[in-house]
């Protein structure tokens, strides 16, 4: 069926895009509206004196045939580039010492980032049993695998990802994948070892789990893609149009959405029977506000801690340590007053002028929010101070750009699956009305796709 009247998707990162794109590519009418003036979101590429800079992914994993869809849709397949082979080395920081996180169980048996009883505990692993209430990322990791791996691998790995805070956030919500491992099959090691067959059923579909995915980007960065599909779309994008409120009426078992925004500073209105909002919790909840409280005050208690992201350019020579992976992620345990830092032009050729290397260091989240109320002198004094320990970095970076974000990343703390339900009942209550976005579903890249593609596929079905 095609749709005559246009789906109005609200908000053109990379989830509403997606929406837009394969609702377009079925035939389907599409009006999307963006606050900004340009497409992207959180995923923006800046080029300054020959640095290529991200404001917010530096990379994406290829978790989904979709990427590859898409991208070939839009006709950028010549532009996508994959991280050099040594991406795979990953650093993590122990008593002042960066340590190669162990790839492989011979590799993580000789690691020194955990003592012996340490990895003897992990091995214990295989005779826990299942949680009997809701757990936190921190307290399923402490029960099944112990402490040192929690502080070791998991604190780390939650910073990097989230910017989060592992005794907070929802295993459940968070992490489903590992949590799903111990619902069905009673553990982590026993659901590895059981569940080859449906990995391996799952790989010839094309989907790839995190840890086996490729890490790709573009020759242009990450926003290449939010700019191509949005060529794709054309003239069904509106730029500076911001959306105020969404009003609903019924109409039949559905609702007719009367979409009020701005463009250019003029007021507008649109109608549609179905509605996407993709577009950050916090927003979503002013939008909604007058239709319904209660699910706007559910919207604003989700938690985005502050994050910003120091890029330094440095010469090659003054970097006293070789630049041999992605980089290295810092438990919260060692004190510091950074995150980690991704080695940005290791990973890929073209992000800095020759003989110059380009670093990016993340700073604050939910570990220490208040790290971002610094200026930008103090803030790059901080991040220096850190890579000149940590690294060797000898002098003062050649350049520097600081991004903040006041807002970065959604946080699926304890409890959100109460969260998540209220969104399908806000669904069923607005039917037409369709939420996709970070704050559902998963917040990388990979997942804000395989979200878009089945919202699409969902209103493509529904006539
Ligand atoms: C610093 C940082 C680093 C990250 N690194 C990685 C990484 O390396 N790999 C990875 O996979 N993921 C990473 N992520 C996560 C990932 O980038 C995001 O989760 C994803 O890009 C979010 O996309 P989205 O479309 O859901 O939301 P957004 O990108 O937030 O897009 C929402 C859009 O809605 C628009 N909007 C808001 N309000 C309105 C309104 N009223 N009317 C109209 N438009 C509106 C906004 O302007 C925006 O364009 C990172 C995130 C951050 C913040």
């Amino acid at each position: 069926m095609v749709h005559k009247e246009p789906v109005i998707i609200i908000g053109a990162g990379i989830s509403g895009l997606t929406v837009a794109y394969f609702l377009k590519k079925n035939g389907c009418n599409v009006t999307v509206l963006e606050e900004d003036s340009e497409v992207g979101g959180t995923m923006k590429t800046e080029f300054i004196d020959g640095y290529l800079i991200e404001t917010g992914p530096n990379s994406a994993l290829e978790t989904t045939p979709l990427f590859k869809e898409i991208i070939q849709g839009v006709g950028i397949e010549n532009e996508m580039v994959y991280a050099n082979e040594t991406s795979n080395k990953r650093y993590i920081l122990k008593d002042g010492t960066l340590h190669a996180m162990p790839m492989s169980p011979p590799a993580f048996l000789k690691s020194k980032l955990l003592s012996a009883k340490g990895k003897l505990r992990v091995a214990g692993e295989f005779f826990q049993g299942k949680a009997y209430s809701e757990e936190s990322i921190a307290q399923f990791v402490e029960r099944r695998l112990g402490k040192e791996f929690l502080d070791y691998f998991i604190n780390p790995f939650v910073a990097g990802v989230f910017a989060g805070n592992p005794e907070k956030l929802s295993v459940r919500s968070a992490f489903p994948k590992l949590y799903a491992l111990e619902e069905k099959y009673g553990g982590i090691f026993k659901g590895v070892i059981r569940g080859r067959r449906e990995r391996k059923q799952r790989a010839k579909s094309g989907e790839q789990s995190k840890e086996s995915a490729k890490m790709f980007s573009f020759k242009n960065g990450m926003q290449t893609l939010p700019k191509a599909i949005a060529q794709f779309l054309g003239d069904d994008i509106f730029l500076n149009a911001k959306v105020e409120h969404v009003i609903p009426i019924r109409d039949g078992n559905k609702c007719m959405f009367t979409v009020s925004y701005t463009h250019d500073g003029v007021s507008e209105k649109i109608e549609s029977h179905n509605v996407v909002f993709s577009i950050p919790a916090y927003h979503l909840s002013e939008i909604i506000r007058q239709i319904d409280p209660e699910m706007s005050k559910t919207l604003s208690s989700i938690y985005y801690p502050p994050v910003a992201e120091v890029f330094f350019g440095f010469k090659k020579e003054q970097i006293k340590r070789e630049l041999d992976g992605f980089g290295y992620l810092i438990p919260e345990k060692e004190k510091r007053n950074i995150l980690g830092t991704i080695w940005s032009s290791s990973l890929f050729s073209n992000r800095s002028p020759n003989d110059f290397v380009a670093l990016t260091t993340f700073v604050g989240g939910a570990r220490q929010p208040e790290i971002c109320n610094l200026d930008d002198e103090q803030l790059s004094n901080t991040v220096l101070d850190e890579l000149k320990s940590i690294m060797n970095v000898e002098g003062k970076p050649a350049f520097t750009k600081i991004n903040r974000w006041q807002k970065a990343i959604p946080q699926y703390e304890l409890g959100y699956h109460k969260t998540e339900q209220a969104f399908e009942k806000f669904e069923q209550n607005f039917r037409g009305a369709f939420l996709c976005a970070n704050f559902r579903g998963g917040i990388s890249v990979g997942d804000c796709v395989i979200s878009g593609e089945r919202v699409a596929r969902s209103i493509l079905e529904q006539t």
